[in-house]
């Protein structure tokens, strides 16, 4: 891979679809055997761990990833909720029911809602928000999660956006605000499927979203979360681009901490089908062969997947989890009408995660670092630049 490149764009250019595909095809199983013993190194690592040959040494590769997770981060992980503050959407997602097609109410949270909704949490025990939204750039402009985040700042250790992308200078404002981390997903690298899953909107413009995390970067966000939506289209294709991005993030953008996830499509109202579903031992094999490839990288799991598959997935490679989820704005301090996102599988309360996770041996941590080391970080980040 070019980590000279100028940014993720370019090494994409150089990995269109249809050579992913053929490094796939070519991969040799014998190649996972190596990568066991050796780690995993190149693009073909990466490639020959995501092929069909690798499932049969599905249980090596598990092996292998748990002890990875156990030698880099312990026996820690870290617990995180969503917070949904607006519905509103100006794109046509043919997968998410807030696309602007459908016919749903829409609200966008006060910021003293969002601070009830933040209180309740931080009631449960959180510390660390992640603030979603849809992309409504205009209805729900940077200045209203400027302005959440200053009123929220107080009450948490850690604040996180998955919103609309957005440029170099507007990131930097959020951070004074207090954002720390950014999330960001893809949805799918492969430029033809985004056309078709995109069909109107900001969000078509593929190569604004890809760079999204390179300007978080440049802005000072210190974590940098990135992934694709499983089920959109070919998911190995789709999981060869996640680990190939994250690392290049990782050589490019050194002083950030880059993290994955892999969110399964779900059901959701006016919203399609998964077209290509991704089952349960995929979705093992894609964390075994990113944790191989991106042994530093945070792995993400949120409760689109079931309580039963999120205990067994845990020890292999996750180091962050949700619980307790809402996906519509006002979902946790009220009862509301509004549509959810997605339709949740873990219905767990935040206590009953917590006590799975350590009847499993683990730690599990609300508050992993405090805002001081924050502000160390984002300050050192925007040094020099
Ligand atoms: S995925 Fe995001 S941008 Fe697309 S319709 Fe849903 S909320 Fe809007």
């Amino acid at each position: 891979m070019d980590y000279l490149a100028a940014s993720f764009a370019d090494v994409l250019a150089e990995w269109p679809v249809a050579r992913v595909q053929a490094a796939l095809a070519a991969a040799d199983p014998g190649r996972v055997r190596r990568v066991l013993a050796d780690g995993a190194r190149t693009e073909a690592d990466l490639a020959a761990l995501l092929a069909p040959g690798a499932a049969p040494q599905l249980e090596s590769l598990a092996r292998r990833a748990a002890s990875l997770t156990r030698q880099r981060f312990g026996h820690t992980v870290q617990f995180y909720a969503p917070l949904y503050v607006s519905n509103h959407c100006v794109n046509g997602c043919l997968y998410c029911g807030f696309n602007c097609r459908n016919r749903t109410a829409r609200r966008r949270l006060t910021v003293a809602e969002a601070v009830r909704e933040a209180e309740h949490l931080v009631g449960r025990g959180f510390r660390h928000l992640l603030l979603v939204a849809g992309e409504d750039p205009k209805g729900v402009p940077v200045d209203y999660f400027a302005e959440l985040a200053r009123a929220l700042g107080h009450l948490v250790a850690s604040l996180s956006i998955e919103i609309q992308p957005l440029g170099v200078a507007e990131y930097a404002s959020l951070v004074q605000a207090g954002v720390d981390s950014l999330t960001i997903y893809q949805e799918t690298y492969d430029p033809v499927a985004y056309a078709r899953f995109h069909p109107s909107g900001p969000k078509r413009d593929f190569r604004w979203r890809l760079e999204t995390p390179e300007r978080g970067a440049q802005a000072g966000v210190a974590f940098l979360g990135i992934g694709a939506l499983l089920g959109l289209a070919d998911w190995r294709v789709d999981a060869f681009y996640v680990g190939l991005h994250a690392r290049y993030l990782q050589r490019t953008c050194w002083r950030q901490h880059v993290s994955v996830s892999f969110p399964r499509m779900r059901r959701a109202a006016g919203a399609l089908e998964p077209p290509c579903p991704v089952g349960d031992a995929e979705l093992v094999q894609i964390l075994c062969a990113l944790r191989l490839f991106l042994p530093d990288a945070g792995m993400v799991l949120s409760t689109r997947e079931s309580a039963a598959l999120r205990d067994h997935l845990l020890p292999l490679g996750i180091t962050r989890l949700s619980a307790g989820s809402r996906t519509a704005p006002g979902g946790y301090a009220e009862e509301t009408e509004a549509e959810n996102q997605f339709e949740v599988q873990d219905h767990r309360s935040l206590a009953e995660v917590m006590a799975a996770a350590q009847a499993r041996g683990f730690d599990s941590v609300c508050k992993d670092w405090d805002p001081a080391y924050r502000t160390t970080t984002s300050d050192r980040s925007t040094a020099g630049r």
